[in-house]
C-alpha cells in the first residue's frame, strides 16, 4: 500500500462511501482511500430501514425537507439546495438503482433489499478505483506542512485532505476536540416512550390514525399516527417528539408527562358531541359504540377509564362520566418512565458544533482541508429517510468544493 494519498476519507458507512465515489469520479487523477474500522463495511446502511434500506423520502422542497431535522434545520437548507432528495433519486437511477415511492413518502430501493445499495456502491468504489482499506481503525490524526498524517491499527498514511464520516463515535469525536473543535454532548433521538398506564396494557398493535402530543411542561408538540406498544407507544407522533425534544427530554431523564388529544378536537366541542350521541344512540351501551373513528380496544379503555361501566348506556351517561371521557379523549395524562430504542431507526443527536461547520463546503471552518459528511456533525433527522439524505447531501458537497480547489 502507498503510505500517501490525496484523499483519506475515514469511515466506511454511507456518508464515507458517497464522498470517496463522488471524488474520485469527478476526479480521477486524485488518488481516494477509505479508512474503515471494521473487516466490512456500510454495516449500518444494511440493516437500514428494517433491511430494505429507505435512501431517501419523496419531499421535494428544500424548506419544506429542512423541517425534519431538529438539528441542522437552518444549517441544511443551503446544500438542499445543491444537493436534493431527487438527485439522490437520479445518483442511484443513473447507476442502475430504482427507487420507489411507499405511501408515506419514504424511498427504498425497488428491489426491497439494502444490499442493493451496498452492491452500487463496492461496485461504484471499484471503477473509480477508490481504495477501501478495512481493518483500519483511525487512532489519531496530526495536521502536517503538506496535509495530516493519520496514524491507524495498520501504521500512519499521509493524506492532503480529510474527510471525516465516522457517524456517531465517541472516540472521533475526542479526536476533534483535541483538534480545537467544539463537540456538542451526544444524547439519543428517534425513541418510544416507557409507559405503564392501565389505559394502553394489553392492547399492542392499536394504532391511533392521528392524534396530537404535548409533553407538559414545555413546547414539545406533535401530531400523527400513535402505536401502543407492549412497553409504552411509540410511531411518527411519539418518534418525532424523540427526534425534536431529544435534549430536553434527555435533562428530564425521560420522566416526563404527556397529554394526548386522540381525536384532535377542542375538549369543549368533544363534550357538546358527546351530548348529541347521548341522544342518538340512548339505548346503546358506550363501551360498544366506538366513536371518532378510534379503534375499539382504544375506546374500551378509554370509557372505562372515565368510571364508565361496561353495561352503561348513553342514555344512562351523567354530567361527571361525560365530562371525564371528553378529559379522556381530548386530553388524556400519561406518564412516560423511561425510554426504549426504536428498532428501525436510531440515531444519535450531538456531535461537531454547526457553527465551525462551513455548509457551503462542508470543510471544517478551524482545521483547513478538513472535512465531515454525514452523522459526525450534529445534524440528525426524524424517522424517514432524511438521516440517509443528510449523508448524501454532505458527502456530495464535499466532493464538489474538494474537486473545485
Ligand atoms: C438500525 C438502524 C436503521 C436505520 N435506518 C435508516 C433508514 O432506513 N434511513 C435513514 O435515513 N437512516 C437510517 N438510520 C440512520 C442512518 O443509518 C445513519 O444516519 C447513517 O448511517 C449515518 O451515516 P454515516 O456514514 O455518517 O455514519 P455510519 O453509517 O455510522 O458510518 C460510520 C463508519 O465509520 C466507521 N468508523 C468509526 N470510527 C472509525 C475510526 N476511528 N476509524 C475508521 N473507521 C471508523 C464505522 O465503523 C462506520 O462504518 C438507521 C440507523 C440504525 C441504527
Amino acid at each position: 500500500m502507498n503510505a500517501q494519498k490525496d484523499i483519506i476519507v475515514i469511515g466506511g458507512g454511507a456518508a464515507g462511501f458517497f464522498a470517496a465515489i463522488n471524488i474520485a469520479e469527478k476526479h480521477p487523477e486524485l488518488s481516494v482511500a477509505i479508512l474503515e474500522r471494521g473487516k466490512e463495511g456500510l454495516q449500518k446502511v444494511k440493516i437500514s430501514g428494517g433491511g430494505r434500506c429507505n435512501v431517501t423520502h419523496a419531499e421535494f422542497i428544500p424548506s419544506e425537507l429542512v423541517q425534519n431535522y431538529p438539528r441542522g434545520e437552518k444549517e441544511l437548507l443551503g446544500p438542499f439546495h445543491t444537493f436534493m432528495t431527487g438527485d439522490t433519486i437520479a445518483w442511484f437511477e443513473e447507476r442502475g438503482v430504482e427507487l420507489k415511492i411507499e405511501e408515506d413518502g419514504r424511498m427504498f430501493p425497488v428491489s426491497n433489499s439494502s444490499q442493493t445499495i451496498i452492491d452500487c456502491f463496492l461496485f461504484e468504489a471499484k471503477k473509480h478505483k477508490v481504495e477501501v482499506l478495512y481493518n483500519h481503525s483511525v487512532k489519531s490524526i496530526k495536521p502536517t506542512d503538506n496535509g495530516f498524517t493519520v496514524n491507524t491499527s495498520q501504521g500512519d498514511i499521509e493524506a492532503k485532505k480529510i474527510v471525516l464520516a465516522t457517524g456517531s463515535n465517541p472516540k472521533v469525536w475526542k479526536l476533534l476536540d483535541d483538534l480545537g473543535h467544539t463537540i456538542i454532548p451526544p444524547v439519543p433521538s428517534l425513541f418510544t416512550f416507557d409507559i405503564k398506564d392501565k389505559r394502553i396494557k394489553d392492547i399492542p398493535g392499536v394504532v391511533a390514525q392521528n392524534v396530537e402530543v404535548k409533553v407538559l411542561g414545555t413546547d414539545l408538540f406533535s401530531e400523527g399516527p400513535l402505536l401502543i406498544t407492549h412497553v409504552g407507544m411509540s410511531a411518527p407522533a411519539i418518534l418525532k417528539l424523540s427526534a425534536h425534544g431529544a435534549v430536553e427530554l434527555a435533562k428530564l431523564n425521560y420522566n416526563f408527562k404527556i397529554e394526548i388529544n386522540f381525536i384532535k378536537q377542542d375538549f369543549e366541542d368533544c363534550k357538546n358531541q358527546l351530548k348529541d350521541l347521548k341522544q342518538d344512540l340512548a339505548k346503546k351501551q358506550i363501551y360498544g359504540t366506538a366513536q371518532f373513528d378510534l379503534p375499539k380496544r382504544l375506546w374500551r379503555k378509554l370509557v372505562l377509564a372515565s368510571n364508565i361501566s361496561e353495561n352503561e348506556r348513553w342514555a344512562d351517561l351523567n354530567k361527571e362520566q361525560l365530562t371525564a371521557l371528553a378529559e379522556q379523549l381530548t386530553q388524556a395524562v400519561f406518564q412516560v418512565t423511561g425510554k426504549s430504542t426504536f428498532k428501525e431507526e436510531f440515531v444519535t443527536a450531538g456531535g461537531v458544533d454547526l457553527k465551525e461547520v462551513n455548509f457551503k463546503t462542508f470543510e471544517s471552518k478551524l482545521v483547513p482541508n478538513l472535512y465531515f459528511a454525514g452523522e459526525v456533525i450534529n445534524v440528525d433527522a426524524v424517522t424517514g429517510g432524511f438521516n440517509f439524505q443528510n449523508a448524501w447531501t454532505g458527502a456530495y458537497i464535499v466532493s464538489q468544493s474538494i474537486a473545485g480547489k
